[in-house]
């Protein structure tokens, strides 16, 4: 009874602390309260488990472990590099998925808890899931960090479509089958291999503009092998954790669906756009803008937008974005931002960066909402973005990108862009918004730019 009330404490604390985490202003405290909740849940655990006459060596294995993890999580959280943090989440993902496939393999071979279909068909979830997030999810680590890895050819689209007719066809024939036909264990075996092959093939040829909806997808599904884990052992907080994360990433893979124009049932079919294959080289017609011909622009304007990117992280410049906001509200200027969902190399890595830095909400705009009346701004600052502002998406049907909705800059009365050479974003298409007569590019890291911009507003 006593743990029942610490589980259900533990899963309303989870909850609570995702809630918070849809709100800027209380996402550490949300994250705070979700990690006690864990860690809560995790003492219930142990304590149960010495209670119920678990030998003392299996709960100092029990808590060893959890100490290790939480050691080498907190080191690795600490030392990694902000601009790598997605690869950093896409690894505790993998890990996610593998912890699954390795609870169900235990379940079966370890303890031989397989009483009826209905457990089976939870294990056979399980791996399959698992699987397929565990290696699907180093691979897109490899990717967002910029590994070479092998061609895309048309050939893993193919293998990965054998593999999933594989799982599917085991999965259904242990439904019809009687239990015994096949050994269960070598069955489980079999499919979690499938799955983990099915993940690198599956996720191997998509790249380019579809990244963030793998990414979100692979959560998701994550998320479903934790589910299954929770039915199998009655574990409440790994099931509402499993429900959690699994309906979360559901919701963002649908929303970054939108985000790219793609349709799920597309995305579910593998029928993604394939990896980032560099344009060729094209002569484009590049006028620069100094700092202080930028601050000077930006002096004499009365509405002005920031469109921020990946390369806003990688110079680290939320806090310059604030204090150009707060210099220019001084000099009578209203200062926007507008933020594309995929901008970065995470869902919502933009909007964490801002809040980072206390950027009113207020004034983060909506893209859809100012899209059809972008010639109201006297000037756009795109702070490190590339793909998301780059026009191709709207009138090159060549283009890998052709129809994600981007931020129509290009309609702004002036755009600089802020950004260090002629390096194409990650989608690897050149951007034509370069040629634009209203657009200059104000070379340099985006940080020292912004203070450049600040220190010549100040002197105006
Ligand atoms: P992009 O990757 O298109 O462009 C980033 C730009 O930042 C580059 O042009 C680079 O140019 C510039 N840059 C890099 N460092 C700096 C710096 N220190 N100072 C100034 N500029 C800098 O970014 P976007 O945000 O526009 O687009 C995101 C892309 O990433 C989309 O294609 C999206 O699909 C993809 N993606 C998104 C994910 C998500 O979940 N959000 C996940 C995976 C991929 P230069 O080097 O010349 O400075």
């Amino acid at each position: 009874m006593t743990m029942s009330l610490v589980y259900l404490a533990s899963a309303v604390g989870l909850v609570q602390g995702l809630k918070y985490m849809g709100d800027p202003t209380r996402a550490k405290l949300g994250n705070t309260v979700a990690g006690v909740s864990v860690v809560v849940a995790l003492i219930a655990v142990a304590w149960a488990n010495g209670n119920a006459g678990t030998s003392a060596l299996s709960i100092v294995l029990l808590v060893g472990t959890i100490l290790i993890g939480a050691v080498i999580g907190k080191v690795w959280s600490d030392r990694v590099a902000m601009t790598a943090m997605p690869q950093l989440v896409s690894i505790f993902n993998a890990l996610g998925g593998a912890c699954a496939v390795v609870l169900g393999l235990n379940a079966v071979y370890g303890e031989g808890v397989v009483n009826g279909k209905f457990p089976g068909v939870v294990l056979i979830l399980g791996g399959i899931f698992g699987g397929t997030a565990f290696t699907g999810s180093m691979v897109a680590f490899m990717k967002l960090d910029g590994r070479k890895l092998p061609r895309p050819v048309k050939a893993y689209k193919h293998i990965a479509q054998a593999l999933l007719l594989t799982m599917s066809t085991i999965t259904v024939g242990y439904l019809i089958l009687a239990t015994g036909t096949i050994p269960f264990p070598t069955l489980l075996l079999v499919i979690s291999i499938t799955a983990l092959l099915y993940g690198v093939f599956f996720t191997l040829p998509i790249g380019g503009a579809d990244m963030p909806v793998l990414i979100s997808l692979l959560n998701a599904l994550t998320g479903v092998a934790t589910l299954m884990a929770g039915l199998l052992f009655h574990d409440p907080v790994m099931l509402i954790g499993g429900i959690l994360v699994g309906a979360t990433g559901l919701l963002l893979t649908t929303q970054m669906c939108t985000a790219m124009n793609r349709s799920l049932s597309h995305v579910l079919a593998g029928s993604f756009r394939s990896s980032r294959i560099p344009t060729n080289e094209v002569e484009q017609d590049i006028r620069s803008i100094t700092a202080v011909e930028t601050a000077s622009l930006l002096a004499f304007s009365k509405q002005v937008a920031v469109v921020p990117g990946y390369g806003m992280a990688v110079a680290q410049a939320q806090r310059e974005c604030f204090a150009l906001q707060e210099q220019l509200r001084q000099n009578g200027v209203d200062l926007h931002f507008i933020i594309h969902p995929v901008a970065g190399r995470m869902p919502g890595h933009m909007n964490v960066l801002l809040a980072e830095a206390n950027i009113p909400y207020a004034s983060v705009i909506d893209m859809n909402a100012v899209n059809g009346k972008m010639e109201y701004y006297d000037a756009v600052l795109v702070i490190g973005a590339n793909d998301v502002v780059n026009p191709s998406a709207e009138n090159d049907p060549t283009s890998s990108i052709y129809g994600m909705p981007i931020i129509r800059a290009y309609k702004a009365k002036q755009v600089i862009v802020m950004k260090r050479g002629m390096a194409k974003g990650y989608s690897g298409v050149t951007n034509t918004l370069f040629d634009r007569q209203n657009c200059k590019v104000l070379f340099g890291d985006a940080k020292e730019s912004l203070e450049q911009i600040i220190t010549e507003l100040k002197r105006i």
